[in-house]
């Protein structure tokens, strides 16, 4: 699943630790520690603020703090996620300006360069890096380039983690991601990491709600305003101490190979991707339904004869897609073995394959990626 995502057992144990009082030295420690090992994968030099919050609530917090009630934004969907965006601004007043893109294919730059000149006018953009309901990982920097000088906002909830994202050096004012995924911790926690002009911006609009309001988060500093969920930002510390030794590019590249094997995998069973194969995908793989076969029935064989929990499709690709969802707590072997078990089941459900074709693909795609170290 592309999650909540499992726990690595380092992270497990962490929650299993006494509660901590929130305001103890102990835990301001943690929490000082948490932010800075997030400002690192965030790769960023700006601020980080965390919520005691699914992954929307930062999504939530960005567009109460950054956009003012009646003020028009643009929001590039292309997916389930990215058209939470509008929903959020159309709760809070926002008036939205949509270029929503096909489902299944990565968000245009040229669209939304076209749509800015014909409104001037709009100062924020908010985007999907990973549309997790897709697969589909847009081009961020081209994004940059198409927003010209606006606050460019962009949902990394699935992506933090998984596929690099220097969000200083590719000049993304905000981004925002949860927990769950990426980030091998239980739900819990949002993060809003956002650059001066986003922060000053933010600042003058006033208050942006009462608990997301971002100048109350950043000046509760080390002590969070609110009681924050101490376990997991507990964990939250053990997690990121694991990405912080295997180090960060590597955890890029492990995705990158996960993503190539399964991507090999599925397309050896002579399954449809959906969408263009990009090697930057790699937080989940998503593929067409075959002819024939009934749309639950893939997710429901697998869970049933496999213990492995894959998702099908959300909104309008319901019932037409499945999704593998590798970010995170995921290595090698969880690829063939979900793979393996694919097999099996499209071959019961009647779907023409050659039993040992996907892992094959899988272990020779591993083979030339060279073993782990
Ligand atoms: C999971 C996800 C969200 C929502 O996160 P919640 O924690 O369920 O609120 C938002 N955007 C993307 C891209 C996601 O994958």
């Amino acid at each position: 699943m592309p999650g909540p995502t499992a726990l690595p057992p380092e992270v497990v144990a962490a929650g299993a630790r006494p509660i901590l009082y929130s305001r103890s030295a102990d835990f301001v420690a943690i929490w000082e520690d948490v932010v800075t090992r997030l400002k690192g994968v965030f790769q960023t030099e700006g601020e980080v603020l965390i919520f005691g919050s699914s992954g929307t609530g930062a999504m939530s917090s960005a567009v109460a703090n950054l956009a003012a009630p009646g003020e028009r934004v643009l929001i590039a969907s292309c997916g389930n996620f990215g058209e939470r965006w509008a929903k959020i601004c159309a709760d809070e007043g926002v008036d939205v300006l949509h270029v929503a893109g096909e489902w299944g294919q990565p968000i245009d730059p040229a669209a939304v360069a076209a749509a800015l000149e014909a409104e001037p006018g709009i100062e924020v953009v908010f985007v999907t890096q990973s549309e997790t309901s897709t697969g589909v990982v847009s081009d961020l920097p081209a994004l940059r380039a198409a927003a010209g000088d606006r606050i460019l906002v962009a949902d990394a909830v699935s992506g933090l983690g998984v596929a690099d994202l220097p969000m200083d050096r590719w000049g993304i004012d905000v981004v925002v991601s949860g927990s769950q995924k990426g980030l091998m911790t239980p739900p819990g926690l949002a993060f809003v990491a956002a650059n001066a002009r986003a922060i000053e911006r933010s600042a003058g609009l006033g208050p942006g709600g009462f608990y997301l309001d971002w100048e109350r988060t950043r000046t509760g500093g080390s002590r969070s305003p609110f009681t924050p969920p101490v376990t997991v930002v507990a964990q939250l510390q053990a997690a990121l101490e694991l990405i912080d030794a295997e180090g960060l590019e590597n955890v890029f590249a492990r995705h990158r190979v996960l993503g190539r094997m399964c991507r090999a995998g599925v397309k050896a069973l002579g399954l449809e991707l959906l969408g263009p194969e990009n090697p930057e995908a790699n937080v989940v793989t998503a593929f067409r339904v075959p002819e024939g076969v009934p749309g639950k029935a893939i997710p429901k064989a697998m869970r049933e004869r496999f213990g492995i929990t894959i998702a099908g499709g959300q909104g309008r690709l319901a019932e037409k897609i499945c999704r593998i969802g590798h970010c995170g707590y995921y290595d090698y072997r969880d690829i063939v073995t979900t793979v393996g078990a694919l097999e099996i089941v499209l071959d019961g459900l009647g779907h023409p394959l050659e039993l040992g074709a996907g892992v094959t693909a899988v272990q020779r795609t591993l083979a030339a990626a060279g073993l782990p170290g």
